[in-house]
């Protein structure tokens, strides 16, 4: 049984919008918040083992959410070569270590919007194994022929898991017709998939497609959308194209990655479905900035190019119109660019780039991220809800590069456990 931790003195950031000065949070050895409040409104468990935590002069807030990453074990942007040379061991080692930098940058749950590697990895943070974020793992992501979760230039045989030899994290499930799209998230379902990840549109990664190719018949989404939900799950589609991502929403999809193009449309559709998108400005900008010198293929570094123009604007057109946005970075990991630990870089986007309050922005990574993920117990502070909680030194609420500094993240708690604690010098 673990110790009752009372934090106390902190500013507090509920997730939402509620901002409470001096507050008193008090989280049960069950790892759930026993209570939330101001001195003396708090109820306190007595005769129990407890730890206090003298908080004043940092933020108390939810822990941060990356709601569309990928745990690969890359670490360049070779993307062609790098998957098919490195051990699968090798990946899977470096995925560990990209949990727990995660772990130490705040991040107290991930999204793994499609690979093999996060199924595992899930269970060992789960029993304690690994330090990091609760996962949140699609698995193998569903794609047609000719799809962008299709690698053009092997042979088809190399990537759909059911027939492929290899063992490189980029795997996924190739369907094609209502019924092989149905058998195929059934699949990803059998292997422990916690939501569906389908790729609607095509996109810079992928050879021979573009962004505004539309994939995956409405029927064949419907089919996908039809198993996931009988199965108690969503759908999680990377949408680029604006008739991709149209379809998409008319098809059920609850998540839209990316949305490059969306429009009038869209927009419309996603307030009326009540649709999260997760705009992933994060991988975006390292293309740009890093992708040639990290060898990201050609034919990506050209359509992401073009792309860069118009995304930002698109998606503050939706944020302006009241669509949810969650953040979510697409990083896959690396050492320069696209790494993991790097991820709040995208709360910082929200704001600089689509012009976000630094309120808007932490909820966007907090609670409306946690709906993004599909979990209703994370990403505020309120009482009964699990607690998974970050202290930072400074203040967020009025200035999100904070989160950028992971010295600042003092203390890191996800379902009541200590993932990271600097505060012993104020205990
Ligand atoms: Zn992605």
């Amino acid at each position: 049984m673990g110790k009752l931790v009372v934090i106390r003195g902190a500013k507090l950031f509920d997730g939402r919008e509620r901002i409470l000065e001096n507050s008193v949070v008090v989280v049960s050895p069950s790892g759930r918040i026993y209570d939330v409040g101001t001195e003396g409104s708090v109820e306190i468990p007595s005769n129990v083992d407890t730890l206090e935590i003298h908080a004043k002069g940092f933020t108390l807030m939810p822990g941060l959410i990356d709601a569309h990453m990928h745990l690969s074990g890359l670490r360049t942007g070779d993307v062609i070569k790098e998957p098919l040379l490195t051990p699968y061991e090798t990946l899977v080692a470096r995925s560990i270590k990209d949990l727990e930098a995660l772990a130490n940058a705040g991040f107290t749950t991930v999204v793994d919007a499609g690979g093999l590697i996060a199924l595992g990895l899930k269970v060992a943070v789960e029993e304690g194994t690994i330090r990091g974020p609760r996962i949140v793992a699609a698995g193998p992501p569903l794609s047609q022929t000719f799809g962008h979760g299709d690698v053009h230039y092997l042979p088809l045989e190399y990537v759909d898991l059911r027939t492929s030899k290899l063992s490189n994290a980029f795997k996924g499930l190739i369907c094609d017709g209502v019924e092989e799209c149905r058998k195929a998230a059934r699949y990803a379902l059998r292997m422990g998939a916690d939501f569906i990840k389908i790729f609607t549109t095509g996109g810079v990664m992928s050879q021979r497609d573009r962004p505004e190719h539309t994939q995956f018949t409405l029927d064949e989404i419907r089919a996908i959308v039809y198993e996931a939900q009988a199965a108690g799950r969503f759908v999680h589609a990377h949408a680029e194209g604006a008739r991709g991502i149209v379809n998409a929403l008319v098809g059920g999809v609850k998540v839209i990655a990316h949305a490059d193009m969306i429009d009038e449309e869209g927009v419309e559709l996603a307030l009326e479905k009540d649709a999260v998108v997760v705009p992933t400005l994060a991988v975006s900008e390292h293309i740009v900035m890093y992708g040639r010198e990290l060898g990201l293929p050609e034919w990506a570094m050209e359509k992401e190019a073009e792309l860069i123009k118009y995304h930002v604007e698109n998606v503050r057109r939706a944020y302006r119109r009241g669509v949810k946005l969650a953040t979510g970075t697409d990083f896959w990991g690396g050492e320069k660019a696209f790494r993991h630990g790097d991820n709040a870089f995208e709360v910082v986007l929200f704001v600089e780039r689509l012009g976000m309050s630094p309120i808007e922005a932490l909820r966007s990574a907090t609670s409306i991220a946690a709906e993004a993920a599909g979990l209703k117990e994370v990403g505020t502070i309120e009482k009964g809800k699990i607690a998974d909680l970050i202290l930072v030194e400074g203040d967020p609420t009025t200035d999100v590069r904070t989160l950028l500094s992971k010295d600042k993240i003092k203390l890191v708690m996800r379902d009541g456990k200590i993932l990271k604690n600097l505060m012993s010098g104020q205990q």
